[in-house]
This record gives structure tokens, C-alpha cells and sequence, in this order.
């Protein structure tokens, strides 16, 4: 029998169960949470129960979340609705981020995948007072962690605010916005194992958005629309497993170690993006020397391996990825590479058969070392 084994996580986490049947539960409710009446209520009950589970998750107050259709959303709030004109984001954002404001000035980053600190403040020493500095807290292809709390230090001491796209942080990491000090921050719940389509930005402490929903006062006047109830009730039972989970993640992290080993044993010309810094525990990018990626994809795909790669395709069309690029990569590296992300359906026995597999391909067709 053909395998099937997903290893795409960190496109889109697999519905956990618990969430389906919420889902349907609500949407077997009628009711418009701005309704004062009996049916109103109970909608906007669930709705205040599913943002309290958020708020627990990323370390902030209800009061502070803001559901939006998404991640990418909740970035375009908070690039567009800051009040901040200057922009700074770093390079290998995510393009919700990048392509926001074609003005935005970039911040490189180091062949880990780690932000430049120095440019950073030479940046913030020419205008700070007017700035947003966006930077993600995990990249979605590596999994690199960038220094989230030094790099907040670093901008509120020149009076600039910080965006924090923690869409791939969230649930693998244990984080606390409020003591992170971010200013605004983006999840999205279908990485959490939710539905797709709603996800939330989370104001700091004292901050306020400009909206760009316009028309109810929903959300406090900061997302104009009726709330997607169910999604939102599902985005708020996938929090709570994928908080409870966080307790899980070393056993993630040993299993990716322990694969990522194997690999680059059967390899040692393969290149994995981020080895040498902090990561997220379930993501791996690894180059596979003399085959390009989109050939990986479809032979691994036979084989019943659900991976990605690290191109952009979102379009259909396969580019170098961005990310890889910004960390030196050439276009031959950066075209052999292929993501592989695990979540909270995964074993280490799918790691361990994905890297027979990998390895069965590297031998048939890649360049092996001198
Ligand atoms: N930011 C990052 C880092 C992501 O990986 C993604 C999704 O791939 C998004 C933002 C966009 O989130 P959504 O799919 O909910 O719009």
C-alpha cells in the first residue's frame, strides 16, 4: 500500500479533530455576535471564550486581540494601520509583510538566516520616532528564530514601534507578547491545526490600529465586519491544543535532530538552511545536491510524502526562494532545496521513513561528494 504521510505543516496544519467538531457545532448556532438579543449573546460568548484561549496563548489580554481573515490580514493591519510612514522590514519576510508598502527599506540578514542587528540601528539612528520595524519571530521555511526581545530593546529605545509575523512561532515556541514588549503581532490559526481564512493581530499594552475594514464597529472599531464565528471558535480550540502541546516540542525538535543527522550522513554535501542558530522545533530545509527540487517533490510525492519546497509557487510558478537567496544561497542551492515540517499529528517514525526515502533518492540520483 502507497504511503501517505504529510510533511507540510508549516503550508497548513492538518484540522485536529476536536476543532472539526466545534466547528460544526457552531455553525449549527445562529446568531450574530452584535446582536443584544438571547442568540446574540450566545454567538458573542463564543467568540470571547475563543480570544481569551488566544490571548493565553501569546501572552497578552483578550481585550487585545483582533480576529482577522488571516495571517497575511492581520500583517497588512499592522503595516498599514501602525500610523508609522517609514517601514523597515527584514529580507526574508514573508511577502504578506514584503509587499505591503513598496517603499519599505530592508534589513539583510546573515548566511543562518539571522537578522543584522548593526544595519539595524544604523537604520534606526537616521529615523526612529517615525519608524515600524517589521521582523518575524520564525521563518516559515528554515524555522529561524530571530532575536525578537533584543531586537524590541533596540527599537523602542529610538522610539520605533516593532511588527512581529509570529504566524510560524506560534504553538512550537512557548512566547509572551506583553513581555516581549512587541507592539503588534500576527497568528494564524490554520498552522495551529484550525480552519483556514482567520487568524488575529494582537495589539500591545496602549496601543491602538488604525482600521482598514471599514464599516461596522466589530472588534472595537479596529475590523469592521461580522466575526467568521465558526472559524473563530475553531481558531480558538486549536490555541488551547497547541498550547497545551508546547510541552510536546522537544520530542519534535530530538526527532528533526535525529533526521537531520541521517541525512546529512548519507550527504554531507547537502546543506541544511539555519543548522548552526535557534529554530523552531518541526521545520527542516535541506538542499539535496544535483536534484533539483520540483524533481524531489514529485518523486517524494509518489512515494507518498507530502513535502514542500522552498520556492515560492503559491502562484504556480516556481521561483528561487527569496529566503534561501538572502542567506547566500545560489540559484542551484536554493533550486535543490525542499522543506519538510511536522506538527502535532506527526511521529518520528514518519521522519524516519521520510529519510529512507530522501536518502533512497540522493543515492540514485544526486552528486555525491568528491
Ligand atoms: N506569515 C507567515 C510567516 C506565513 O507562513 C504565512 C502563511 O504561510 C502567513 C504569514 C500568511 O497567513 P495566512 O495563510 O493565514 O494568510
Amino acid at each position: 500500500m502507497r504511503r501517505s504521510i504529510y510533511l507540510d505543516y508549516n503550508a497548513t496544519a492538518p484540522v485536529r479533530p476536536e476543532v472539526i467538531e466545534a466547528v460544526a457545532s457552531a455553525l449549527g448556532q445562529t446568531g450574530n455576535p452584535s446582536s443584544i438579543h438571547e442568540y446574540g449573546r450566545a454567538a458573542r460568548r463564543l467568540v470571547e471564550d475563543a480570544r481569551a484561549e488566544i490571548a493565553a496563548l501569546v501572552g497578552s489580554k483578550p481585550a487585545r486581540v483582533v480576529f482577522t481573515s488571516g495571517g497575511t490580514e492581520a500583517n497588512n493591519l499592522s503595516l498599514k494601520g501602525s500610523g508609522r510612514s517609514r517601514i523597515l522590514v527584514s529580507s526574508i519576510e514573508h511577502p504578506s509583510v514584503l509587499q505591503v508598502h513598496a517603499s519599505a527599506e530592508i534589513i539583510p540578514v546573515d548566511n543562518q538566516g539571522r537578522i543584522n542587528l548593526s544595519v539595524l540601528e544604523t537604520l534606526l539612528d537616521e529615523e526612529g520616532e517615525n519608524t515600524l520595524v517589521s521582523i518575524m519571530m520564525a521563518n516559515n521555511e528554515t524555522g529561524v528564530l530571530q532575536p525578537v526581545e533584543e531586537i524590541v530593546k533596540l527599537a523602542h529605545t529610538k522610539g520605533a514601534l516593532v511588527h512581529c509575523d509570529a504566524v510560524q512561532a506560534a504553538g512550537k515556541i512557548p512566547f509572551n507578547c506583553e513581555e516581549l514588549g512587541v507592539d503588534f503581532t500576527t497568528i494564524s490559526s490554520h498552522k495551529l491545526g484550525g480552519p483556514q481564512g482567520v487568524g488575529a493581530m494582537i495589539l500591545g499594552k496602549g496601543l491602538e490600529i488604525v482600521a482598514q475594514q471599514l464599516g461596522g464597529g466589530q472588534e472595537r472599531r479596529r475590523r469592521g465586519g461580522t466575526e467568521n464565528v465558526p472559524g473563530i471558535v475553531g481558531f480558538g480550540v486549536a490555541a488551547r491544543l497547541s498550547h497545551e502541546g508546547l510541552s510536546d516540542m522537544s520530542e519534535k525538535s530530538r526527532a528533526r535532530d535525529v533526521m537531520e543527522q541521517k541525512l546529512l550522513a548519507a550527504a554531507p554535501n547537502a546543506r541544511v538552511f539555519g543548522l548552526e542558530v535557534p529554530r523552531v522545533p518541526n521545520t527542516t530545509t535541506i538542499s539535496m545536491p544535483g536534484v533539483p527540487s520540483d524533481t524531489q517533490l514529485m518523486v517524494l510525492d509518489l512515494e507518498g510524502y507530502a513535502v514542500s519546497s522552498g520556492s515560492a509557487c503559491s502562484s504556480g510558478k516556481v521561483q528561487a526562494s527569496h529566503v534561501l537567496k538572502a542567506m547566500g544561497a545560489d540559484d542551484k542551492a536554493a533550486g535543490e532545496a525542499i522543506r519538510i515540517s511536522t506538527g502535532w499529528n506527526s511521529s518520528p517514525e514518519d521522519l524516519d521513513l521520510f529519510a529512507d526515502a530522501w536518502i533512497g533518492l540522493f543515492q540514485r540520483k544526486g552528486e555525491r561528494p568528491e
